[in-house]
């Protein structure tokens, strides 16, 4: 996919990956499969946060893909982002959204609206992995609606002072940096909500109930906790009141991450369909024979290919700077509503044993369910792609 080419409303696409996109895939499935593969199925039933090989992933420079060389970064674009993401996920979704909500919420919160000194301070720690990042926009009482936000951030004797508690933050239990959303201007709305950036160890801040959730239990999801915690100016991120408007430019990326978190379990699941198709037997022959079970397989084909075309186009777009608002969400409502479904299917072509944790489609259909939810449901993104629509 050279982003040159794969252009919105540009006179040639090319579909063929640069050979460095090959080897990328190729070196990430590789790690996968010999670091990740073999731990998964204990990883998630005791809800194992994977320390070591997230350490790793930053050695190898796949904890800050996105971001420029000179700041630790990878130089890569979002289509190599999005190989990264799809081929951990195609081993261990957990292990995906660790990486992304670290990667294209956290980090690139920093990167896009920081200061030169905030990005020179952070990026390089994040993007080697030594630092784990998380970022904190949902409340209890604030989901979907997430201007809704009741956390607050006051001006004390020359300091920020924050006060509420955010849910639902991937990576709340291992981060060492969180960027988080609070109201500093009450009456403003959504243009009276600005971001900060809190180190773990400042006091007033923690991290709270860690949950116990259906699937991708390897990753930690949990309460981020604000006590009367005190900031000095300098951890405003971007400007004040525009936490925001910021946060959606920044879910504009992340919706990418998601996509290709979608993507890659639905490789998996359908690479281990496919597998077992050929090897069960019934009736005296595989039953990838049954004109019924290649049909599941080939409609799981096409909805994955068709997925990753729509996430590249978004990602070759943002690449070049363009706003891909309509298109990233476009993507990650195809991506996982298709991923739900090929998750679904591949259960299906394993019969009994796809009810089986030996098998890894059992978790494959529990982890993609929260594709459709995290970084906005499929219903907000219905509602944000109908405004993009209507606006023309
Ligand atoms: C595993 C996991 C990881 C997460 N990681 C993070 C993270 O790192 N950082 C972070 O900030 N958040 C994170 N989230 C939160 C996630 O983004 C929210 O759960 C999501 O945005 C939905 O919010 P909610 O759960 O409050 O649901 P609600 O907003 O209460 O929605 C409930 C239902 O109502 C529907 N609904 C709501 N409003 C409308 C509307 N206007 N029109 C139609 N339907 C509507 C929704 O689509 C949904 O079906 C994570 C969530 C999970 C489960």
């Amino acid at each position: 996919m050279r982003q040159s080419d794969f252009c919105h409303g540009g006179v040639s696409v090319d579909f063929e990956y640069t050979a460095e996109q090959v080897q990328l895939r190729k070196a990430v499935r590789e790690f996968a499969e010999a670091e990740i593969a073999p731990h998964v199925a204990e990883w998630d039933e005791g809800q194992i946060f994977p320390l070591d090989v997230i350490r790793k992933l930053g050695k190898l420079g796949y904890m800050g893909a996105i971001f420029p060389e000179e700041l630790g970064g990878g130089g890569l674009g979002y289509i190599e982002y999005s190989i990264i993401i799809e081929e951990l996920s195609r081993v261990d979704g957990s292990v995906g959204i660790i990486v992304a909500a670290h990667t294209s919420l956290c980090s690139n919160h920093i990167y896009k609206m920081g200061s030169d000194e905030q990005r020179r301070h952070y990026i390089p720690k994040l993007a080697s992995g030594e630092w784990i990042g998380c970022w904190s926009l949902t409340e209890p009482e604030a989901g979907s609606d997430a201007a809704g936000t009741r956390t607050t951030a006051a001006m004390d004797n020359g300091e920020w002072v924050l006060n509420g508690a955010k849910t639902f933050t991937t990576n709340a239990h291992y981060a060492d940096v969180c960027v988080a959303m609070a109201v500093t201007d009450r009456a403003a709305a959504q243009h009276g909500i600005s971001a900060f950036v809190i180190e773990k160890d400042t006091p007033g801040f923690r991290a709270g109930k860690k949950e116990n959730k259906l699937g991708l239990r390897a990753s930690a999801t949990g309460e981020v906790i604000f006590d009367g915690c005190r900031l000095k100016p300098c951890h405003l991120l971007g400007k004040l009141n525009e936490g925001f408007v910021d946060s959606l430019r920044v879910l504009d990326g992340g919706r990418i991450s998601i996509a290709a978190l979608s993507i890659g379990m639905a490789q998996g699941a359908y690479d281990a369909a496919l597998h077992y198709s050929k090897l069960r037997k019934q009736f005296g022959r595989p039953i990838s024979e049954f004109q019924a079970i290649q049909h599941k397989l080939v409609d799981m084909a096409v909805e994955i290919d068709a997925a990753r075309l729509l996430n590249y186009r978004a990602a070759s777009m943002l690449d070049r700077g363009l706003r891909v608002t309509k298109e990233s969400s476009m993507a990650k409502l195809f991506a996982s509503e298709a991923a739900v479904r090929i998750a679904g299917e591949a259960v299906q072509i394993h019969g009994g044993y796809g009810f089986i944790k030996d098998y890894p489609v059992e978790k494959f259909y529990r982890d993609v369910k929260l594709c459709t939810i995290g970084e906005g449901t499929s219903e907000i993104q219905r509602l944000v792609i109908a405004r993009q629509l209507l606006k023309s």
